[in-house]
């Protein structure tokens, strides 16, 4: 047994697990998985802000597992959409839709946008929380990219064949997992979540 404290991975989510793990997987504490408690329900998403769901997950799986607990609540913001499907993204084609419904119905809300208002962002909030509740750190990252006209890669998870980051050419689904780990909204808010973690470790022990 390590002798580092636990931090359980709030999601169940294996896109977001795999990133995390990949961006912070070097941190002086254990990541632990919900796949380790299977009797672990799952964390109601009914805030209208992101780092209300973020802390609402944190907590609840903090409280279930008696361990710190990382939750990310994430979305996309499309300009031509007045921001939209935002905060509600996972929800956005219906609580049983797949990944592929949801692009499907995103690309057909833009199908008469042209390419210079098919600007959008990724916004995840990462939050800490321990098991009595306590919010430890609560963290923002956003990462500003382009609406494709149709879905380009195999790589990442949800909207991201539909996402051209700045600077780049290929979609967040086609570029290599180390650029989008190192640029995304996800990153960005897990690097400063990462120094709050390194420089608390031995508090929190
Ligand atoms: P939630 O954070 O679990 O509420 O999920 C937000 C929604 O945005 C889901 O449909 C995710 O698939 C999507 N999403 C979150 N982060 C990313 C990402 O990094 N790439 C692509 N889609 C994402």
């Amino acid at each position: 047994m390590s002798n580092l404290p636990s931090l359980l991975l709030g999601t169940r989510n294996a896109g977001k697990v795999r990133e995390i793990e990949f961006i912070i997987g070097d941190i002086p504490w254990q990541i632990r998985s919900l796949r380790e408690f299977e009797n672990v329900g799952v964390a109601a998403e009914t805030a209208d802000t992101y780092a209300d769901n973020a802390i609402a997950k944190a907590q609840f799986y903090a409280r279930a597992t008696g361990l710190c607990a990382l939750a990310d609540d994430s979305g996309l913001e499309v300009e031509a959409l007045s921001g939209a499907p935002g905060v509600f993204s996972a929800r956005y084609a219906g609580e049983d839709a797949s990944d592929a419904d949801r692009r499907v119905l995103l690309l057909s809300e833009l199908a008469h946008v042209s390419n210079e208002n098919r600007r959008a962002r990724f916004v995840s909030v990462v939050a800490i929380a321990e098991p009595n509740g306590n919010v430890l750190n609560v963290s923002e990252g956003t990462c500003s990219g382009q609406i494709t006209f149709a879905p380009r890669g195999d790589g990442g998870f949800g909207y991201d064949p539909l996402f051209v980051p700045d600077g780049f050419e290929q979609t967040f689904a086609e570029l290599a997992d180390s650029i989008k780990n190192r640029i995304s909204h996800r990153a960005r808010a897990l690097l400063n979540a990462r120094e709050f973690l390194t420089s608390k470790q031995p508090l929190l022990n």
